[in-house]
């Protein structure tokens, strides 16, 4: 090589060297949002005001507070569902309320979610249409205040009708009062880690509340990456997923960190509306059973799928986090 050309090409060689750093990070940005752009999530929380477990009002407001922030913190638009049944405790009705509002004001939405908590696959439809009217009259005027309509459904225990009879006829009632059913894409049993989480608050064994807070996040992680494979096998792609959790003290802890991992994950953070605009949702849902399941599951089953063999490919909350959950139910058979 002639001196001047190894003059050039050395001159070159710096001039990579120096704008590799910022070439890669450049790169790793692009990369990175490539991931961001390509998977979405709507989170929604169920069973508002809040799952007690027997806690006072005082620590649950505290507890309620906390949830709340953690998804107004990464402005996740998330959409909470109300049991107004859960309001009427005597001397607690307008502070149970205004723990609603504290939702409106975070910026998420609110929607039905029936008086009673009434499972359909042991309820006649008529009590169902009842649970609904009345289980919307506080949440109706409080988004009426804020110029916003009641527009949300989702039933409880997602159990959306033991028979197609019965299953289409609320869906036309509930259509015909204005409103969408929420589907779910992903849920972890968060209710049995939290039932197992309170049991171990009771009894204040902090270390096996911070053992079970790992296995709740190595269980969630688990249980996204099934539902990202069942979406890749369902439609070829990963579908806008939505979240279930509930109200509850584990969530209020843990909740930072659950949407931290799917934050990692490359999730961005949707509003249901968006969620749903995706065409995938419009799939039929052909389960029709006792069960509430995802409605991958149900997406699945309408192409003539086993849902059985689906449930048992489910990744499941450990052994000994069941047993704790056991333990506090036969303990106290009358909460929640
Ligand atoms: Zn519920």
């Amino acid at each position: 090589m002639p001196p001047t050309h190894r003059r050039l090409a050395s001159a070159l060689l710096a001039f990579a060297l120096l704008a590799s750093p910022a070439a890669v990070l450049l790169a790793e940005r692009g990369a990175a949002s490539a991931v961001r752009s390509r998977r979405t999530v709507a989170v929604t929380v169920d069973d508002l005001p809040f799952v007690a477990y027997g806690l006072p009002l005082e620590a649950v407001r505290k507890l309620s507070r906390e949830l709340v922030a953690s998804l107004a913190a990464r402005k996740v638009p998330a959409v909470a569902f109300v049991n107004e049944d859960r309001l009427f405790v005597r001397g607690e009705v307008d502070e149970r309320i205004a723990l609603l509002t504290e939702w409106l004001d975070a910026g998420m939405e609110l929607g039905n979610h029936t008086f009673g908590h009434v499972g359909f696959t042991a309820t006649p439809l008529p009590k169902m249409k009842d649970a609904v009217v009345q289980g919307e009259v506080v949440t109706r005027g409080l988004l009426a205040r804020r110029g916003k309509t009641l527009r949300w459904f989702r039933h409880p225990f997602t159990q959306t009708g033991p028979t197609k009879e019965a299953k289409d006829a609320f869906e036309t009632f509930l259509a015909e009062r204005g409103y969408t059913v929420a589907p779910f894409s992903i849920e972890h049993e968060d209710w049995v880690f939290a039932s197992a989480d309170a049991k171990l608050a009771a009894e204040r064994d902090e270390a096996g509340r911070t053992r079970l807070l790992e296995a709740y996040l190595e269980n969630f992680e688990a249980r996204v990456a099934f539902y990202e494979e069942r979406s890749r096998a369902l439609f070829g792609r990963e579908i806008p997923q939505i979240h279930l959790a509930h109200a509850n003290a584990l969530n209020a802890r843990a909740m930072p960190y659950l949407l931290e991992r799917l934050e990692r994950r490359g999730y961005a953070f949707v509003t249901l509306d968006e969620a749903l605009a995706d065409p995938a949702w419009k799939s039929p849902d052909g389960y029709v059973g006792k069960w509430g399941p995802s409605w991958l599951h149900r997406f699945a089953a309408a192409r003539g799928e086993d849902v059985r063999a689906l449930f048992r490919a489910e990744p499941e909350a450990p052994t000994w986090v069941a047993q704790l959950d056991e333990a506090r139910r036969a303990a106290a058979p009358a909460a929640p």
